[in-house]
């Protein structure tokens, strides 16, 4: 298992990098955009809702960090063109990207698959992974210019060994796994892109919450808890990792 939740970033681990974070008005994303900034990255916010991604901005700006940028979007409705159009308005304003953390998700229902209702696995298979993948395609030329870059998507213990009635949620993890795998596999030796996937372990979060209703959330890790991995993996001490599913935390006993 490759977990870095000991790992001690130097203060200045990302200075001048610019990494995209998906997901980051809430939960691990939210932590994840504090904690690259924290380390010195211009952070750019993407996710669907504008208050909560303002809220992540404004305390971003409060601890001192480089400025960062909010891009809204909802990954649910968003097209292909979408994708590209994002990437042009990424490609004047930036240039380059040097990280993408592929981070919103969305949990569906935990039902039996006989009740799984169709319309929601479409949304979470939209959300987990189709745009993720349509996102990942629009943004290679920009990652391409970045002389190292680190691409991460955010998988589950459920998208590597499936689970009864996680349904859409467990398959999209899967999905994500076994697409990094063809990346990854693509990407090796032929540019400076390296992409994987990070299981952020059970933490104390609103899709946790939801999922484990009557679960203690003292007795789980926090989003800042977990940052050790997610900074190893986005910043250069991860250099020639590619391909590998990483854990953000040890499995808990
Ligand atoms: P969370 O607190 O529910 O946050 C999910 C984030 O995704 C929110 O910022 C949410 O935005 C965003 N999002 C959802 N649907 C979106 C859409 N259609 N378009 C754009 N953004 C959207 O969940 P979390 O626990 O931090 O989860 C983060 C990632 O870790 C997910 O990929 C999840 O599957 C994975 N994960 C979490 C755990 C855990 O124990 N927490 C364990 C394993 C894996 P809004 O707030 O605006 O809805």
């Amino acid at each position: 298992m490759l977990c870095k939740i000991d790992y001690q970033p130097a203060a200045d681990l990302l200075q001048g990098r610019i990494i995209l974070i998906t997901g980051a008005g809430d939960g691990i994303g939210r932590a994840a955009a504090l904690a690259c900034a924290r380390h010195g990255a211009t952070v750019i916010l993407l996710g669907r809702t504008i208050a909560k991604l303002e809220s992540t901005y404004d305390a971003i700006e409060q601890a001192g960090g480089p400025q960062p940028a909010i891009f809204p979007l909802n990954l649910e409705g968003a097209t292909h063109a979408d994708y590209l159009d994002m990437a042009e308005t990424l490609h004047q304003e930036f240039g380059r990207l040097d990280g993408v953390l592929h981070n919103a998700g969305l949990l569906g229902r935990i039902t039996p698959f006989e009740q799984y209702n169709p319309e929601l696995w479409e949304q979470v298979m939209q959300v987990n992974v189709t745009g993720p993948v349509w996102m990942t395609q629009a943004l290679l030329p920009l990652l391409k210019a970045s002389d190292d870059a680190s691409v991460v998507f955010t998988s589950s213990g459920v998208g590597r060994k499936g689970r009864a009635y996680w349904g859409a949620y467990a398959v999209s993890k899967f999905a994500t796994e076994g697409f990094v795998e063809v990346l990854a596999d693509e990407m090796d030796n032929q540019h400076a892109i390296r992409v994987n996937t990070l299981n952020p372990g059970a933490t104390r979060t609103q899709m946790r919450r939801t999922a484990f209703p009557g679960e203690d959330p003292d007795a789980l890790r926090t989003p800042d808890d977990i940052m050790p991995t997610y900074l190893w993996l986005m910043g250069p001490d991860s250099q020639g990792v590619n391909g590998e599913k990483v854990d953000a935390q040890p499995p808990r006993q």
